[in-house]
């Protein structure tokens, strides 16, 4: 038996193909492509004007990714919510929906766990078990946008997994949230976060795309990182920086650095020095993140003295920084948090 066809990650013209090989006139491609990615439908059920024919022969050939809400935990501080999804084959991912003054953002993961092992990341303490496909991170945001009934204006690609290496179903989900027939979100409103694959963000500047790249950052020299980041052995610190200033170069977008602050480890005073001197005449962002403790490391976070103490050494060099706020601080913050609690409570 051949396997199914992943539907909702087919673009416009794959799709048309799709529906021309089962013998049905494009115009149902149209149609489809409109219940999936406008109307949001969850089914082919809720799909109208689809004759029950082609339902039934899509479902035999077809696979209709619909995420399965499990949890949905809303801060009472500031609305944030964080939704646990079921994926077909029983693993779990989550997602963040967070209110801004700018619109409604949404948080996807892009992998079931995370092979990258930062030492102070949640996502990374159970390994990896698969990517996800397209259909699979977009639907994170489709099941949001359904859910809460509030239209989804921001995407940042930083719950767990890296999305680097996660290369081709990273690029084929920003191109179906960005199609004028689909949600149409703006390139400009999506950020990406990577932990720094040399290659591949050599390979992502090269796609011309108008989204935010940020890298995590976190240290301020290679042996520093190395601490935190393994994936430091592999690529080394000037290196990723090196491919930073060229995606900046090649988009023109500015590079954003992320920067978790562990008390003791990477907020001191020679930690601002190196970083100002070495950002003070890049035009870039800098995002700060008072780390957030995980029980299963003794990291600490800076305390908020320490952090704006941090933010004004790095502004005398004239460089941009913002403090992430902390958001849902009520509800099972770190990433990766949410997925771990489930397992250990159904493991035990
Ligand atoms: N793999 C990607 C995206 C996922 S993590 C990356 O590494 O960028 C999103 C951001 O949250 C990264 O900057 C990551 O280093 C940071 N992060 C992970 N766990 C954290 C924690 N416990 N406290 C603060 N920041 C954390």
């Amino acid at each position: 038996m051949s396997e199914k066809v992943d539907i909702k990650s087919l673009n416009f013209k794959e799709l048309e193909n799709f529906i021309e090989e089962l013998g049905e006139k494009k115009f149902r491609a149209k149609q489809l492509y409109e219940w999936m990615h406008v109307h949001l439908a969850r089914d082919y059920d809720e799909m109208k004007n689809i004759p029950k024919s082609l339902k039934e022969k899509l479902g035999e050939s077809a696979e209709y990714v619909s995420l399965k809400q499990r949890d949905c935990q809303i801060s009472k501080e500031d609305g944030t919510r964080k939704y646990l999804f079921e994926l077909s084959d029983g693993n779990f991912v989550e997602s963040v929906m967070m209110r801004y003054e700018h619109g409604i953002s949404v948080c996807v993961s892009s992998q079931v766990g995370c092979k990258m092992g930062c030492r102070f990341c949640a996502s990374t303490l159970d390994g990896w078990l698969r990517n996800l496909t397209p259909s699979e991170i977009l639907d994170q945001i489709y099941s949001i946008q359904k859910h809460s009934g509030e239209r989804v204006s921001h995407v940042v690609v930083m719950g767990t997994g890296e999305p680097l290496d996660n290369f081709d179903n990273l690029l084929k989900f920003i191109a179906l949230l960005t199609d004028e027939k689909g949600l149409n979100l703006s390139q400009r409103n999506i950020t990406v976060s990577t932990c720094g694959i040399v290659p591949r963000i050599y390979d992502l500047a090269k796609e011309h795309l108008q989204i935010t790249l940020a890298l995590s950052l976190h240290a301020s020299s290679q042996e520093k990182r190395l601490a935190l980041m393994p994936i430091a052995n592999k690529y080394d610190i000037h290196e990723v920086l090196d491919a930073c200033d060229f995606y900046f170069k090649e988009t023109g977008r500015r590079m954003s650095y992320e920067y978790s602050l562990i008390a003791g480890q990477n907020d001191r005073d020679e930690d601002a020095k190196e970083l100002g001197e070495f950002f003070s005449h890049k035009n870039c962002h800098i995002n700060l993140i008072p780390v957030n403790p995980i029980k299963e490391r003794d990291y600490k976070s800076s305390s908020k003295e320490a952090v704006f103490a941090f933010k004004n050494k790095l502004e005398k060099y004239g460089i941009n920084v913002t403090i992430r706020r902390e958001m849902g601080r009520d509800i099972d913050g770190a990433c990766g948090q949410l997925r771990r609690r489930h397992m250990e409570e159904s493991h035990s």
